[in-house]
């Protein structure tokens, strides 16, 4: 079977690079406000947030599920807050019994972003 050229993976074992994130002293009250609002749900959907087709099918397959299919077990997270601020998004996927990442593509962007926040954020 011939692989498209955008699927291409190469082996590469575990490989790191490190990222400076500028940081902020700028709080979301909006962002904190849901954040606490969730704390008791025991499964944070994150979702890679890819601009491409396969990245909006992730994002909206993360919207749906937690705004109707499993509304009252799931909070959506945002991948953006989550990733680069130490908040409420952050302790949403720490906390969570059950974190569950919807990626567009084998790139596999929010699990690879949140494990580099979380250490011991692990795959299941
Ligand atoms: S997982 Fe794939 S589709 Fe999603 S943001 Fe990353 S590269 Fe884009």
């Amino acid at each position: 079977m011939t692989k498209n050229a955008c699927c291409k993976s190469e082996e590469i074992g575990t490989a790191y690079e490190t990222i400076k994130i500028e940081k902020t002293n700028n709080v979301c009250p909006m962002c904190e406000n849901y954040a606490k609002k969730q704390a008791s749900k025991p499964i944070a959907i994150m979702c890679c947030e890819g601009a491409c087709l396969r990245g909006e099918i992730a994002r909206r397959a993360a919207n749906m599920l937690c705004s109707s299919i499993a509304q009252n077990k799931t909070a959506r997270i945002c991948l953006g807050g989550a990733f680069t601020k130490d908040t409420g998004q952050r302790n949403l996927v720490r906390n969570a019994k059950k974190v569950i990442a919807l990626e567009g593509c084998f790139i596999k962007c929010s699990s690879r972003m949140m494990k580099g926040a979380i250490n011991d954020l692990s795959q299941r």
